[in-house]
């Protein structure tokens, strides 16, 4: 059965794409550098096949990070707002969960690289729910 894809994009709008909902994972990454790209505690991403993934508007203001050494791309971004945005190479795609407009149809598998998690834990489960922003200090 073919899945219709799903949407995403970035928060100032000017780049979208769509993906087809065939992940084969879903993990939430605690690694150092998923922590520098993402400014908090840990990525959400999803795994597909190049093949699914399509940009469907904006993809000229993608930018990406390539890291010297490696040549590997290394975060990949909207060049107006910021928003992370999926990393797209042959070998897959690698999509922000956060950067989805539609459910994945998935829910997280693991947590990786939890021996190398940020000191200030705890996670977001185990802090009290707020419906909307804290009262002013
Ligand atoms: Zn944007
Ligand atoms: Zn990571």
């Amino acid at each position: 059965m073919a899945m219709n894809p799903i949407r995403g994009g970035c928060l100032c709008g000017c780049v979208k794409f769509e993906v087809k909902p065939e992940f084969f994972a879903f993990k939430y990454c605690f690694c150092s550098r998923c922590r520098k790209r993402s400014g908090t505690v840990h990525a959400a991403n999803l795994f597909t096949r190049e093949e699914n993934f399509r940009w469907i508007a904006g993809q000229d203001n993608v930018a990406q990070y390539t890291e010297p050494e490696t040549g590997k791309i290394r975060n990949s971004f909207c060049g107006t707002c910021g928003s992370r945005l999926p990393r797209v190479t042959p070998r897959g795609a690698v999509i922000p969960a956060g950067s989805l407009d539609d459910d994945p149809g998935m829910q997280p598998q693991h947590c990786i690289y939890w021996d190398s998690r940020a000191t200030w834990l705890p996670l977001p489960t185990d802090l009290p729910k707020l419906p909307e922003a804290a009262p002013a200090p």
